[in-house]
């Protein structure tokens, strides 16, 4: 529980008063969204649903989506899955109370869900009233060489539509409940991940409308939303005009972009990076700070892009490097509209944010006094 001073507010407040860039935060749990809003966060920016999915009454049928083999068998569980996603959605809007939520559709390295242990096995043969032979070869079959590169993201609301058509069923009727009750209703978010062409987000854009439509026809109340995307390889930077063309929004995921623009997992770079920053062979660890030559030359493409197809398109970052003051320096000078950074770095961001605004208003402050 943050117990925040009265001087540490006069200094937030100084800085909120020249910073641009909006700060919000990524969370999942009410206590993550609690606390964010203490540290002054505006909205959430990152809201990670795979993580929901962890919780010991929800992984077996986590598991049994994943491992069926029929498209019955997932609706099942995923009917099982429903309302826990649901009031997970409710919760958020409640504490959120009308600010921006971004909420991304299921991005699981697929191999953290799948099951290993003899015992899962046989839990999930039972729920899908299958044999234990035929469970360890369909989880052999989903089992990957390289799972951050492979079935993840997207990828699986190309595959599986149904997982996401729950995600957006939930999201909706989530939001529908919480306008009913409150003055304010939210306007979620939408983000699908990994998108590297634009038919995959058309695709997925479509997937959210026709559940929209729906919801709002059996509960006779409609809200208004967005759909975005997640902007974390290198060709969706590239192609960011054509992508825009059917986005509300982009946020920069850079921990996938790091990763995919220097061909380095995120998972195993710490253990030989700090000695290429100790040799001078990078000046920074690019996962903690952008990479300006690479990673940030690929973000101002997009953003560039972005904005020439819809000139509104709002745009945020919600990698590791929205809570680094050097890299907001770099997103104020690139134009984003916001960062997103965990809860306890709000702080840091809302006065990095005010020193970016600073730093970029010098020029135009000598041109003053010339
Ligand atoms: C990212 O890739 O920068 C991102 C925010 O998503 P995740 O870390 O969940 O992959
Ligand atoms: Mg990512």
């Amino acid at each position: 529980e943050p117990k925040l001073s009265g001087d540490f507010e006069t200094l937030m407040g100084w800085a909120d008063k020249v910073r641009r860039l909006k700060v919000r935060a990524n969370a999942e749990t009410p206590l993550d969204a609690d606390t964010a809003r203490k540290f002054g966060a505006e909205g959430i920016g990152l809201c990670r649903t795979e993580h929901m999915f962890f919780d010991p009454s929800r992984i077996g049928a986590v598991r049994q989506m994943i491992m069926s083999e029929t498209e019955g068998g997932r609706r099942d569980a995923l009917a099982k899955l429903l309302p826990f996603q649901r009031d997970d959605f409710v919760e958020l809007f409640r504490i959120m109370a009308g600010l921006p939520v971004t909420i991304r559709l299921l991005d699981p390295p697929l191999h953290e869900f799948l099951p290993h242990k003899e015992e899962e096995l046989a839990e999930v043969a039972e729920s899908l009233g299958a044999d234990l032979a035929t469970m360890k070869r369909r989880a052999a079959d989903l089992s990957e060489a390289n799972p951050m590169l492979g079935h993840r993201g997207c990828r699986l609301a190309m595959t599986y539509p149904e997982i996401a058509e729950m995600q957006a069923r939930a999201i909706f009727e989530a939001a529908v409940i919480v306008a009913k009750e409150a003055g304010k209703a939210p306007v979620p978010e939408i983000m699908v991940p990994l998108v590297a062409t634009k038919k995959e987000l058309e695709i997925s854009h479509a997937q959210i409308d026709k559940i929209a439509q729906e919801v709002f026809a059996e509960t006779g109340t409609t809200i208004e939303y967005m759909v975005g995307t997640m902007i974390e390889l290198p060709r969706a930077c590239l192609t960011a005009d054509r992508i825009a063309e059917t986005a509300d929004f982009f946020s920069f995921g850079t921990n996938d972009l790091t990763q995919t623009t220097f061909g380095l997992s995120r998972d195993d770079a710490g253990k030989f990076l700090p000695l290429y920053v100790e040799k001078g062979i990078l000046p920074k660890d690019p996962f903690v700070s952008i990479d300006v030559d690479g990673v940030g030359a690929l973000v101002k493409i997009a953003a560039e892009k972005g904005r020439a197809t819809r000139p509104g398109i709002k745009l945020g970052i919600c990698g590791e490097h929205g809570g680094d003051p050097a890299s907001i320096q770099f997103c104020e000078t690139v134009g984003l509209d916001y960062v997103s950074c965990s809860p306890y770095r709000v702080p840091v961001a809302r006065l990095a944010a005010a020193q970016a605004a600073l730093a970029s208003e010098k020029p135009a402050m000598a041109d003053r006094t010339a």
